[in-house]
């Protein structure tokens, strides 16, 4: 490990966690109550905390290659994604889902490229995104778009475990679909009624759950 990652360890400790020791003690006393579940790709690149400028105890993150999900399946398997999926919305009851994909991913890059025999887990994994795919050269626009077409289809798999789903329905969790532009610092927006990723500040506000549009859950709820 480089050495200076190290050495920002002690920097933590002494001038960073006395700032926020007091805000840590709540945490550990009365446990944590993050309202936002992050599922976000793993990539060095991509830092919730600093892109939202959250501290301590606001957001519950999970991250794997790609920011998938998982169908609701249990049938085999082990499934970290999944699981953590299910704490926050059954255990810390968070309010918000945010799934967000974000420029260059590596992931998506991989489903145009012929990965090592030996990396059975990743090729498995990004089957997860295989339907997001378009048959086109694999240029930097075709990319991004893909990017953004993964996200919708990992909002509709979270759709698939019943917790979220019913949560969705009675209006009480809200789902999001974020596509992070590295080199822009801007984040875009799923807007669920045109299918279109827009700036996140240009977003309309949230509409009420309208029931007559309830077989469009994506559409109604997001
Ligand atoms: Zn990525």
């Amino acid at each position: 490990m480089p050495r200076e990652l190290v050495f920002r360890l002690s920097r933590f400790r002494d001038h960073y966690f006395p700032r926020f020791e007091q805000k840590y003690r709540e945490l550990v006393a009365r446990g944590q109550h993050p309202s936002t579940l992050f599922i976000g790709c793993s990539d060095s690149r991509v830092v919730p905390h600093l892109l939202m400028g959250c501290g301590p105890g606001e957001l519950f993150i999970v991250r794997n290659v790609g920011n998938l999900v998982p169908p609701y399946d249990a049938s085999h398997g082990y499934h970290g994604s999944a699981a953590a999926i299910e704490f926050a919305v059954l255990n810390l009851a968070v309010t918000d889902i945010v799934v967000c994909g974000h420029s260059h991913c590596g992931a998506i890059q991989a489903l145009y490229q012929d990965l090592p025999a030996e990396a059975r887990h990743m090729r498995k994994w990004l089957e997860l995104a295989r339907e997001a795919v378009l048959p086109v050269r694999a240029s930097g626009d075709a990319l991004r778009r893909v990017e953004q077409r993964s996200v919708v289809l990992q909002l509709e798999r979270l759709l698939t475990f019943p917790m979220v789903r019913a949560r969705v329905e009675d209006g009480t969790l809200f789902l999001h679909g974020w596509h992070y532009i590295i080199e822009d610092g801007r984040v875009l927006e799923l807007d669920a009624r045109s299918g279109a990723f827009v700036p996140l500040e240009a977003s309309p506000v949230k509409p009420a759950p309208d029931p007559d549009e309830s077989a469009d859950l994506l559409g109604t709820y997001l």
